[in-house]
């Protein structure tokens, strides 16, 4: 079967970083990643599912890996080599016709392990055994050589990873759903999801979490910051408030309470920004532009950088990480306003909040471009450069369908 394969090459990944400021076909070509004839992985037990992917992603995360921009606090949780790919719907080729998405964090559960002290408060997203067990390292499926990932013909997957498709939700936006579960654990981080708002970055990460925190927060105002003509053009249609070019942001954050300039900060600003970019200059952004005593959320996978943190310091702001999914705190009253019916005393999973809000939503919109598994330096490229040539969210198109160039 194909399959994009990462294997690490030193010498390629060099290459790959020298270039990625000027991103060729034949930068992407001499990089990590490369397509391959590969015999698909084996099951562990048999827990495991054959899976035939039909959409799958291409995160944020996937780029920095490919790129090799990500943070070497990565490497250890990853197993090489390894195919990509952990936004997928697919079909299970024990039941055909039987769409699935994925949830795809490779946890206690999935490892055939006795659940860790994490993974039994639910919190699945801190797994300390994501190292362990029947698989090899990985933290998702997608970044383990045990698995496969989507941006194949086939991987395997836990039964227990596999949710099944409710028959009305498009492809488009049952692949939006883990991005989706990404974006509602982001937007219940802030302690209360009230007052003034701003999310930096309009790529998927800061939309979905756009769409998610307009359904599940209860804010006086949601600002987006966006570059990009169809990102502010989505970003407005997903329900902001206000939508701004960055240099626009501490401008605004002074007017919500006609406030101070002091120097870059402001006396008074957001009480949350979330930051849906993962830079230095985006995270100093949130920092100024948040007030005292408010949070910043860092929602996408930022790269090794280096910060001021005085204002962090000085203005007692809270800066919490937020990644992918377990369980969340819902209050009844957000559950009632979503239709979602958690029986008592249970907390419910994140995926099972982005499957009830799937069809809602609709997130299969930021899904702009489609490319064939072979098409994978277009691809990359496109990916890479998101909004600047409006493209959200890309994908790759597993389906048999004959034209994949609709998007
Ligand atoms: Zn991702
Ligand atoms: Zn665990």
């Amino acid at each position: 079967m194909k399959a994009l394969v990462i294997n690490r090459s030193p010498a390629r990944f060099l290459t790959a970083r020298i270039l990625k400021d000027r991103l060729t076909d034949k930068a992407i070509e001499s990089g990590p990643l490369n397509l391959k004839d590969v015999d698909p992985p084996k099951a562990p037990t048999n827990e495991w599912v054959r899976v035939r992917p039909l959409l799958s992603g291409i995160c944020g995360s996937d780029i920095a890996t490919v790129f090799f921009q990500s943070s070497r606090y990565f490497e250890a949780l990853t197993s090489l080599p390894f195919t990509p790919g952990h936004e997928i719907v697919g079909e299970r080729l024990d039941r055909p016709g039987e769409r699935v998405v994925v949830e795809p964090a490779l946890t206690c559960a999935i490892r055939g392990l006795a659940p860790c002290r994490f993974c039994a408060s639910g919190q699945t997203q801190l797994c300390e055994s994501t190292t362990i067990g029947d698989l090899k390292e990985g933290i998702q499926l997608g970044y383990c050589a045990s698995t496969g990932g989507g941006w194949s013909n086939e991987f395997i997957a836990h039964e227990r990873a596999l949710h099944s498709v409710p028959e009305d939700l498009s492809l488009e936006d049952a692949v939006m759903v883990e991005p989706l579960a990404c974006a509602i654990h982001v937007s219940l981080r802030p302690t209360h999801q009230q007052g003034h708002l701003a999310i930096i970055g309009a790529g998927t990460v800061g939309l979905s979490t756009l769409a998610a925190s307009t359904t599940l927060g209860d804010y006086d105002s949601i600002t987006v910051v966006a570059k990009h003509p169809l990102q502010r053009e989505l970003a407005k249609r997903l329900g902001a408030t206000t939508v701004l070019y960055p240099e626009d942001l501490l401008g605004a954050a002074r007017r919500l309470h006609a406030s101070q300039r002091v120097g870059h900060y402001v006396s008074n600003g957001y009480d949350i920004v979330i930051d849906a970019v993962g830079s230095s200059s985006s995270i100093e952004s949130a920092i100024a532009a948040v007030r005292p005593g408010g949070e910043v959320i860092v929602a996408g996978m930022p790269p090794r950088q280096s910060l001021d943190l005085a204002p962090l310091w000085h203005r007692e702001v809270q800066l919490k990480g937020a990644y992918a999914y377990g369980e969340e705190d819902l209050t009844p009253a957000v559950a009632q306003r979503i239709g979602l019916t958690i029986p008592t005393g249970q907390r419910p999973r994140t995926f099972a909040i982005a499957l009830h809000l799937a069809g809602r939503l609709q997130l299969g919109q930021l899904v702009t471009h489609r490319y064939r598994l072979g098409e994978y330096v277009p691809a990359l490229r496109k990916a890479y450069h998101g909004g600047r040539e409006d493209a959200i969210k890309v994908v790759f198109d597993l389906t048999k369908r004959k034209s994949v160039h609709d998007g």
